[in-house]
């Protein structure tokens, strides 16, 4: 089998999985129990927040735990707004799902959602974003750091700047991002950002949410305190360990994976293009190393997704979320791509266990089942 969809999740790292271990069978302490058989927990919890926070230059106590990336949008967005009666959130057309559908849960409470369009690269069209901040001073803006479906990644730094100006809150959902580009957030003074491990070869599951010291925010489960009692529940340790690991061993090896993962993208696209495919490749020249989106004229993106995997090969059409919705994603049509080729998209994410050879086989396979 080849796997490259690694987008959608990603292989767990096997050092994460064996520093996982001890938590799920001997070292089974509850981390809040003053004894000293939970003090191994209480430790591991406290090192795995330290290593979480210097992968993304923050504070330890700027780093909540949550169930993964779904949560911690959800948290970062109601939080926000029912916290500090935001009356306005300013998003994008191309967020995930976990965004989108928690702002029209917002809008159902009267909050005021305005999404702003992309170009067809699927960048942020900055006049509309600067305009719309203007117009909505002290509002809370998420914009996502780098896209699911096409890999886009946004000018954070520059939005950021824009959104503060005007005394927004700014959010950033950096899912496909973290583990994979470098996300410094005190360079780029992000306010939260939410994160999910699977994307970076940790267990399902778990995620985290930063929120810079200073940040008002409405706790998001009530209960027994834990998370600076914001996000209550027993801490998950093992899984955060193997969040920790995995994190720490993808930020020291991003320049050597981009390096790999441009190379399989430089092989498909040269492979693809020597058999004379009719394709376009969506999204910009800066995205996530490794994720493809390629569009084939006159085909059929499930009918590509099946035949590969007929041929043991996992692609995606689109984002996994959407894997049942067979019309064209709100990505594809947000960046206006021809019909005659938007429905022949898939989606190719290559990770780090990915061979080189896998690059020129997939694209056989494509070239085998497009000429039929
Ligand atoms: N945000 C983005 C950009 C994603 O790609 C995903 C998952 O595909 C999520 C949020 C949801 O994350 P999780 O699966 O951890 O809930």
């Amino acid at each position: 089998m080849i796997y490259a969809d690694n987008a959608a999740t990603t292989a767990l790292d096997i050092d994460a999985f064996e520093a996982m271990k001890p938590f799920l069978l001997s070292q089974y302490g509850n981390a809040s129990q003053p004894y000293s058989f939970s003090r191994s927990a209480r430790n591991a919890l406290k090192l795995s927040r330290e290593r979480i926070a210097k992968c993304i230059n923050a504070n330890p106590d700027e780093i909540y735990f949550t169930s993964g990336g779904t949560e911690s949008d959800n948290w970062a967005l109601k939080g926000i707004a029912l916290e500090d009666k935001k009356k306005t959130i300013i998003t994008s057309k191309i967020e995930h799902h976990a965004i989108l559908n928690t702002c029209a849960s917002l809008e159902r409470k009267g909050i005021n959602v305005i999404y702003i369009p992309v170009d067809c690269k699927g960048k942020i069209i900055e006049n509309s974003f600067e305009n719309e901040v203007k117009n909505n001073n002290y509002a809370l803006s998420s914009i996502m750091f780098a896209n699911n479906e096409i890999g886009t990644i946004q000018p954070i730094k520059h939005l950021c700047d824009i959104a503060h100006k005007y005394g927004h809150i700014f959010h950033t959902d950096a899912v496909q991002a973290i583990g994979h580009i470098k996300v410094d957030v005190k360079e780029l003074d992000i306010d939260m950002l939410s994160a999910s491990a699977h994307k970076f070869n940790g267990p399902k599951g778990i995620g985290f949410l930063y929120i810079k010291n200073g940040i008002k925010i409405a706790p998001y489960i009530d209960g027994g305190q834990q998370e600076n009692k914001l996000r209550s529940g027993t801490e998950n340790i093992a899984s955060i360990v193997g969040m920790s690991i995995a994190l720490e061993k993808n930020c020291k090896q991003i320049e050597n994976n981009t390096n790999k993962l441009t190379k399989l993208e430089y092989i498909l696209l040269r492979e693809l293009k020597l058999k004379k495919i009719d394709f376009i490749r969506n999204g910009a020249d800066n995205h996530i190393p490794g994720n493809l989106s390629l569009s084939f004229k006159n085909s059929s993106g499930e009918m590509l997704l099946h035949r590969l995997d007929l041929m043991g090969i996992c692609v995606s059409t689109g984002s996994a979320c959407n894997s049942k919705n067979t019309s064209i994603s709100h990505v594809l049509k947000s960046i206006s791509i021809p019909i005659e080729y938007a429905n022949g998209t898939i989606r190719i994410s290559f990770g780090s266990n990915n061979k080189i050879n896998d690059a020129n086989i997939i694209a056989n396979a494509i070239s085998k089942i497009i000429k039929g």
